[in-house]
């Protein structure tokens, strides 16, 4: 974002308390995180529910600030350093929604792409993937880790220069409205949907209220020219096409999927544009090998040809072929090569806690996959860890899955049942105790399986355990805190 101190203050409809001082107007980023600040950028104060963002306001005009969004009277010390300084001080009414104004403002600027993802499951590793693709032959800006929410979305955009020529955010949300309120300002030009799964169900009660809701991103897509990238594995693709009527709009479809696309599409559906994969397998450790198929792309000519290309990636498990193939989907439609993005795709890194490998001091194969679980993330996960290959056990620890509501105890079930890939179940949370139920029922022997209460007791079964050949999985909601059983291992 480039914004002088003046234009923030007017389009946030704010207060100027402090003029800056003229050579210090030209604000160059934002953040309102007291910690990330570098000279010249606008810091915004929050009021979160543990941390005043405004009792960092001297620290940050210190660090530099070129200026800080109030809500609230600053005391007169940091006053003076700000006019010290020459720092603005911009007082509004509401600092939350005010950097939602100024990123609605700062959008009406970017002359790129403006591509929103959203989904139930692998938002932010299709993101990272969509990312480093652009980025073979684009200048890209996307959503750092997963701020995918009221606030980091704003912030993705404020963090784009005008020239850009990719910008990439991720939506998350928990109910219905919350996309289209995103969508309200970021004013996507195209939007990838993963998939739709069950991870929020508690709220939304139904999959299809889900897809619904996902929905929002294709009924925001601009009429004429608007692309919508969508899973042809999906069953909820079709509904969602024929809720939002997105065709009619002139929205063009462009269509992706990890399997073979006569498994996804019958003849007649092949949208103009697809990507698919073929001959797809797992390596040993679990990094999927496929060729990549595309039809119907600008630049891939004959059109009506499918062009191929090997891909092996650096991601693990089944589920990335599929997010690399809508990755994939994204960057042809943008005109870049076959080959530059089969090599993108291959050397896209994962983000720490999702399907991350380590070993254990003595040994042992984690993957630690504890940043988060649904049922979905939690089948693809089980499914991967099965197929790595190991002369010892296949043990998981997997964690209580939350936010499913009604549908809580058959979801662990269905997980438990899927377990029985594996030699070896600690389960660990009161949820899980039917991922535990699941397993037996589904024919696990029982002593196999065990389900305690605590992070702490798992750990100390893993500890007197595991041997160096094992290979463990630890999966489970972020709220369960399982990411300390890598930690514990592995440090
Ligand atoms: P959040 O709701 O926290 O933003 P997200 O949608 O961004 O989640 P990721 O963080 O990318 O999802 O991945 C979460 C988990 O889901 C990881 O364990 C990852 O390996 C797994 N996963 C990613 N993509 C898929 C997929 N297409 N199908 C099933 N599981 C997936
Ligand atoms: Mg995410």
């Amino acid at each position: 974002m480039r914004l002088n101190a003046k234009q923030v203050c007017a389009y946030t409809g704010g207060t100027m308390v402090v003029p800056p001082l003229a050579s210090k107007e030209l604000l160059c980023g934002v953040t309102w995180d007291s910690r990330e600040v570098e000279p010249g950028c606008l810091f915004v104060a929050l009021m979160g529910e543990k941390v005043n963002g405004h009792s960092f306001v001297g620290s940050v005009l210190s660090a530099g600030a070129g200026a800080v969004l109030v809500m609230e009277p600053l005391p007169q010390t940091d006053l003076m350093l700000a006019r010290e300084l020459g720092a603005a001080v911009i007082e509004v009414a509401d600092t939350a929604s005010a950097l939602t104004d100024l990123a609605r403002e700062w959008r009406g600027h970017l002359k790129g792409h403006v591509v929103a993802i959203t989904g139930s499951t692998g938002k932010t590793t299709a993101k990272n993937l969509v990312r480093d693709v652009c980025a073979a032959g684009k200048t890209v800006v996307a959503t750092k880790a997963n701020q995918n929410n009221e606030l980091g979305v704003p912030r993705t955009l404020l963090s784009a220069d005008a020239d850009t020529q990719v910008v990439v955010v991720e939506m998350g949300m928990r109910g219905r409205g919350q996309i289209a309120a995103l969508c309200d300002f970021v004013r996507p030009d195209w939007g990838l949907i993963t998939n739709v799964g069950e991870s929020h169900i508690e709220l939304l009660g139904s999959r299809e209220n889900i897809a619904r809701a996902k929905g929002e991103l294709l009924e925001a897509l601009p009429s004429g020219t608007g692309i919508a990238f969508l899973n042809g594995e999906d069953d909820a693709t079709a509904f969602m096409a024929q809720q939002t009527q997105f065709a009619a709009r002139g929205v063009e479809e462009v269509r992706f999927n990890g399997r073979p696309a006569a498994d996804c599409l019958a003849p007649g559906q092949v949208p103009a544009a697809a990507v698919w994969a073929e001959d797809a397998f797992l390596d040993e450790e679990g990094h999927p090998l496929f060729t990549l198929c595309a039809q119907g792309f600008e630049g891939l000519e004959p059109l009506d040809e499918v062009h191929r290309v090997p891909v092996a990636m650096a991601l693990r498990g089944y589920h990335n072929i599929c997010n690399g193939c809508a990755a994939a989907a994204v960057g042809l439609r943008l005109g870049l090569g076959l080959q530059a993005v089969a090599e993108a795709l291959g050397a896209s890194l994962p983000e720490s806690g999702r399907q991350e490998v380590l070993k254990t001091r003595d040994g042992v194969t984690v993957v630690n996959d504890a940043y988060n679980a649904n049922p979905d993330s939690m089948r693809a996960a089980l499914r991967t860890f099965a197929a790595m290959e190991t002369s010892g056990r296949h043990v998981a620890v997997l964690g209580d899955m939350g936010e499913l509501g009604d549908f809580a105890e058959s979801c662990h079930r269905g997980v438990g049942r899927a377990a029985v890939c594996c030699d070896r179940l600690i389960c660990v949370g009161p949820l899980s105790r039917f991922t535990a139920q699941g397993a037996l029922e589904a024919g696990m022997d029982a002593a196999a399986v065990t389900a305690v209460d605590s992070v702490g007791q798992a750990l100390a079964l893993l500890e007197t355990e595991l041997s160096p050949h094992d290979a463990l999985l630890v999966k489970a909601s972020h709220y369960m805190g399982l990411g300390r059983i890598a930690d514990g291992l592995v440090n």
